[in-house]
């Protein structure tokens, strides 16, 4: 069974009260969690509130030294943390490798700006006064990660954390503990001090409000749902809580009439149904000219059916795993079922496998749909699983508009040959990314973060440091 980390310490909750953690492929329980309540969360953010002031006070290039020392010994820890990972979440096994890898290398990428924080110098009107910028961490920061992509959504906030000098109290998803939670431990295994990373679980349902309405919080980073956001921004009110808020999406990707077509194809449907689709970046809506949709369509298609080889994660050559949960899989179904009564046509996929032992867990069939109308759920909702709506159009000034109708705004990408075209979708489309003939990948030197309903605040790239500082403003007078 696995335990909370508090203040340096292994612990359990002191309810005695524990959750289950179930493989989504199989049904089978994989590990035990404590079910922390409101006295663990306080006991958490008391003991990140202690280490604070010598975190923060320590040289850089010692907290850099530390987080290099944590890199190390992620990379030895991998494989034990990926084979946790699929057998929680549900992901393939390798694909797993990859985001546990993505831990150590954010690490190096932090740990490498650890000490290239500084202020300013600025001249004053007044003679014998001068000016100073000071950056300073914010405090106690409470990390709130979700399923999809625990690990890397969690080195997301506590890299750029730790470099600047902040204390962290996590809580992962209650269905995803276990790989966070030895990561965890992995990382305080460098040295960190007490009470500077902990982790804490419980439902969120249950201990959400005692985190984010804490007093002694200073900042919230958070990434899940849009309506849990709003409802963590409401909280954070109270006490004027810095807040980041990483939430859904609904990225559109146009697909021009100069497209290249089998790359475009590619690129589809590896945004589509990687991670089973449980991606917050994820091509999620096509518009595609109508001179080129037949053969773009076919070629989606195809791809859906002969490429993503569906099956339990820990199985070699599986491409796509099942659905995180079977809520998540109903959501999904219910969101195709209502494209096709309002007139969509199914041109791969719609059901579910259930050859061999599918049938225990929550797969799905990587699916494709044409013809989806403007307001069926599939347009106008998040579609977190492996379907995909295509909508034809005519031209680029339709495409832009329809990808600007939703309330998301978190990435989007386009197909063209043609840079004037690839121009207006850069500067047009309402999203805090645009892929130009390029596959949705985040790069860890790039900021990201969405716009609109899609959460605001950045993580990657020099920009997830702002998030963790205040600036101060410090006048000096020289006689
Ligand atoms: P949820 O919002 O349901 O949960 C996210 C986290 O918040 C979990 O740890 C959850 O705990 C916790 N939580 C739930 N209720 C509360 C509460 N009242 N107060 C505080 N914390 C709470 O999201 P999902 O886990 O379903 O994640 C999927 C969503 O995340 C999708 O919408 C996806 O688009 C988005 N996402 C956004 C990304 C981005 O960068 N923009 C990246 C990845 C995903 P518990 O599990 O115990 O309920």
């Amino acid at each position: 069974m696995a335990q909370m980390y508090i203040n340096g310490e292994l612990v359990d909750a002191r309810s005695g009260k524990t959750i289950e953690v179930r493989n989504p492929a199989t049904g089978e329980v994989v590990g035990t969690v404590p079910r922390g309540a409101a006295s663990e969360v306080d006991a958490a953010v008391e003991a990140a509130a202690k280490a604070f002031p010598a975190w923060a006070a320590l040289a850089p290039g010692k907290r850099a030294a530390l987080m290099h020392a944590a890199a190390e010994k992620m990379k030895a820890a991998v494989p034990e943390i990926a084979r946790l990972l699929t057998l929680e979440q549900g992901k393939p096994l390798a694909h797993a490798v990859l985001e546990a890898s993505r831990v150590q290398e954010n690490l190096e990428y932090y740990a490498g700006l650890a000490d290239k924080i500084r202020g300013d110098y600025v001249p004053l009107e007044d003679p014998g006064k001068f000016g100073l910028t000071l950056r300073r961490p914010i405090g106690v920061v409470v990390a709130i990660t979700p399923w999809n992509f625990p690990l890397t959504l969690m080195a997301n906030k506590v890299c750029p954390a730790l470099a600047t000098g902040c204390t962290v109290v996590l809580k992962p998803a209650s269905t995803t503990p276990l790989a966070t939670q030895r990561a965890v431990e992995v990382i305080n295994s460098a040295g960190l001090p007490p009470g500077v990373l902990n982790i804490v679980h419980g439902s969120g349902g249950e201990i959400g409000d005692a985190l984010v309405s804490h007093k002694r919080v200073n900042k919230i980073a958070f990434t899940g749902q849009t309506e849990t956001g709003k409802r963590i921004m409401k909280l954070a009110a109270d006490n004027v809580t810095r807040v980041t808020l990483e939430l859904g999406g609904s990225d559109p990707m146009i697909v021009c009439d100069d497209a290249d077509l089998r790359r475009a194809s590619a690129a589809t449907a590896i945004g589509r149904f990687f991670n089973a689709g449980q991606a917050c970046l994820a091509v999620k809506r096509v518009y595609v000219f109508a001179s080129v949709a037949e053969e773009f369509m076919t070629k989606v298609s195809d791809r859906a059916q002969k490429e993503w080889k569906i099956g339990n994660g820990m199985v070699d050559g599986v491409k796509m795993g099942p659905l995180h949960t079977e809520q998540q899989r109903a959501e999904v179904e219910g969101q195709v079922a209502d494209a096709v009564k309002r007139g969509a046509t199914v041109l791969a996929g719609g059901t579910r496998p259930d050859a061999g032992d599918l049938g225990k867990g929550w797969f799905m069939e990587a699916t494709v749909l044409r013809d989806v109308p403007e307001d069926s759920r599939m347009l106008t909702e998040e579609v977190f699983g492996p379907a995909l709506p295509i909508v034809i159009v005519n031209d680029l000034d339709e495409a832009i508009a329809k990808a600007n109708a939703s309330v998301y705004g978190l990435g989007s990408s386009i197909w063209t040959k043609d840079l004037a075209k690839a121009r207006r979708a850069m500067e047009q489309i309402e999203a805090g990314y645009t892929w130009v003939n390029d596959i949705q990948v985040a790069y860890d030197q790039l900021p990201f973060g969405g716009s609109k309903q899609s959460g605001f605040g950045k993580e990657h790239g020099l920009e997830a440091l702002d998030g963790y500082l205040e600036k101060k403003s410090v006048v000096l007078a020289t006689g």
